[in-house]
């Protein structure tokens, strides 16, 4: 065990970075409403449009086109309430709960065995759709970190009049993400995702011309586009975090040098990589280890001061199987033996030699004195073939187009 936590669960949260929590505490004395127009007011509307010219230069939108929010959530809902208005939505199977439980009459866009998104089916999807549509599809998965192929995608969105929602919530600040460059109508990301504090968000529009109506009117803040009084200090660590982020990318070498380093070891204990071959996210892995629940791997790791979680973990004690892997086509069993390491922005040389001396002696532990496997529950629909790893992008689904209802 070490005496110190190693903290390898980024993708639910990141850690503050000092930047952010510098420009938070020169904010949080700032007395005014940005809406009034007496001085102290005039202060933290300065602070605010500030931080909005900092997003939009950041990841290529317009100061107006950037409605800050209080997360991805937040943003993702409010891109489908919005930008979907009067049309059709079609949202990738492996999209985060907050896309696939927005209050929307939604379909669902199988992903190939390898989770990428299937573009043939999108484009048969959209020749078949009388209605128009808005696509949401995430840049990067947050249990994989598999990167959905946007280029392909854009130009059939293009072709039907479709608009295109993006959710960039994982990708933001680990990868180059740019609203104008992907060509997308709308992007989402998130403050805690990139080392900024909780609580603040996104919604970027790019050539968007009408907008829906708004999920709060309240006193007609940021545009008309989402009430209610914003969070100064938050938004300006948000912004400090963001250009932090973006200004460091160089570091996300050094993370995935990482993160190469413990998967090797991993994989070298017996453990299965979902996503392994593909474009990646450079701080995540997603590590199955045959014959140990995800639940022993867990809770083993963290008695030795390991933090790491099951594949969404970002909705609080959540320990279901994931439905990223199930739409994956893993086995229910197998799914639920796959645990997420996602490495944060400041993790050392010293945290990875920690992983990779506890990781092997744990599961070669667990395994020894773990149970044969009970008789699996009922698999979904659409796992009905086993769960591959390191499959290539063309692996194709049969998997038809399903239907969902307000609660998918
Ligand atoms: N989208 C993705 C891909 C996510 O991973 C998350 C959170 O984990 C969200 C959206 C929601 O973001 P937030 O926690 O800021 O509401």
């Amino acid at each position: 065990m070490t005496n110190r936590t190693i903290y390898l669960d980024a993708n639910a949260t990141e850690p503050l970075r000092p930047e952010a929590r510098e420009a938070m505490l020169a904010a949080l004395d700032t007395l005014g409403n940005p809406a009034s127009v007496h001085g102290p007011g005039r202060a933290a509307r300065r602070i605010l449009e500030d931080a909005r010219e900092t997003i939009a230069a950041l990841f290529g939108a317009k100061p107006a086109d950037v409605i800050f929010t209080s997360g991805g959530t937040e943003a993702d809902v409010l891109a489908v309430k919005a930008l979907g208005h009067e049309r059709t939505t079609i949202f990738g199977a492996t999209e985060h709960d907050a896309i696939r439980r927005a209050p929307i009459m939604g379909s669902i866009l199988p992903v190939h065995g390898n989770g990428v998104a299937d573009t043939a089916k999108l484009e048969t999807f959209l020749e078949e759709e009388e209605r128009r549509c808005l696509v949401c599809i995430m840049l990067a998965n947050n249990e994989t970190g598999t990167v959905n192929p946007i280029d392909t995608i854009v130009p059939i969105c293009r072709r039907h009049g479709a608009r295109l929602h993006i959710d960039a919530v994982q990708a933001a600040g680990r990868m180059p993400v740019r609203i104008d460059e992907l060509g997308a109508n709308s992007l989402a990301i998130s403050s805690h995702k990139l080392g900024g504090p909780a609580g603040a968000g996104a919604l970027l529009l790019h050539d968007v011309h009408k907008f829906g109506p708004p999920l709060l009117r309240g006193g007609g803040q940021e545009g008309g586009r989402r009430g209610g009084t914003p969070s100064v200090a938050v938004i300006a660590g948000f912004a400090a975090a963001a250009e932090a982020a973006v200004a460091q990318m160089d570091n996300m070498k050094r993370i995935a040098a990482l993160r190469d380093r413990a998967e090797a070891v991993a994989i070298a204990a017996g453990a299965q990589v979902y996503g392994h071959l593909l474009e990646r996210l450079p701080n995540t892995t997603c590590l199955r280890m045959p014959g140990v629940k995800a639940a022993q791997q867990l809770i083993a790791l963290d008695l030795e001061n390991i933090a790491v979680s099951y594949g969404a973990a970002c909705s609080s004690g959540k320990s279901e199987s994931s439905h990223v892997l199930q739409y994956m086509m893993v086995r229910w069993q197998e799914a639920e033996e796959a645990i997420r390491v996602s490495l944060p922005w400041n993790t050392t040389e010293a945290d990875i030699d920690a992983f990779c001396d506890i990781y092997p002696r744990v599961m070669e532990r667990l395994r020894r004195t773990a149970k044969p496997a009970s008789a699996p529950k009922a698999e979904p629909a659409q796992a009905t073939t086993p769960g591959p790893t390191n499959v290539p992008t063309d692996v194709p689904t049969d998997a038809p187009l399903a239907r969902t209802g307000a609660d998918a």
